[in-house]
Parts: structure tokens; sequence; C-alpha cells
């Protein structure tokens, strides 16, 4: 998995080590310490959907001033894995042209 993602002038470091309350989130983005805990004993396809939520989590924060709500933030989620796992080709396309 990976071990950081950056977003906007944000790095967060990502932790795969169950500190995130299990009975509640398998994830957790601590925005004052920069960190982003995923539950470390779901799977591996389970982890990123979980990294993508925590990663609209950020998106929110710093980019929407924090607006978003969590079931807004589930349904991103949810629905960006579903189409990045159908299109992911037009991904790689569209991160060439980002460069
Ligand atoms: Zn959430």
């Amino acid at each position: 998995m990976q071990d950081k993602v950056k977003i906007g002038y944000r790095t967060y470091v990502i932790k795969e080590d169950g500190i995130a309350d299990k009975s509640e989130n398998w994830g957790d983005i601590i925005h004052k310490t920069g960190e982003i805990h995923i539950e470390e004993s779901l799977s591996l396809q389970h982890k990123q959907e979980i990294l993508l939520h925590e990663i609209i989590h950020g998106i929110g924060a710093i980019c929407m001033n924090d607006e978003l709500i969590e079931k807004q933030i589930s349904s991103l989620a949810y629905a960006f894995a579903m189409v990045i796992r159908d299109n992911p080709q037009m991904f790689m396309d569209i991160i060439k042209g980002l460069k």
C-alpha cells in the first residue's frame, strides 16, 4: 500500500496500524498530525476504498472548507472507487495529461 498521499499543500503519512476505532471506523484522517490511519486487518481492496474515503475527507478539509458531511464523503468515495475500477486506463490517461 502507498505510504503517503499529497492533498494540496499537505502530505499525509498513511499508516496501517489499526489505530482507527474498528467498531465505528476502519480509517481516520488526523489533520493536526498529517496522518491517515487504516485498519491493518482489512483486505487490500477494502484498505484502498478506505484510503479513498479518507483522501476525500482531506480534499473536503483543504479545498472545501470542511463542508462535506460524512454521507456525502461516503457516496463520493464509493462512486470514485466504482468509476476508477471500471475505467483504469482512462485514469492512467488523465494522470499522463496532468503532468
Ligand atoms: Zn469518514
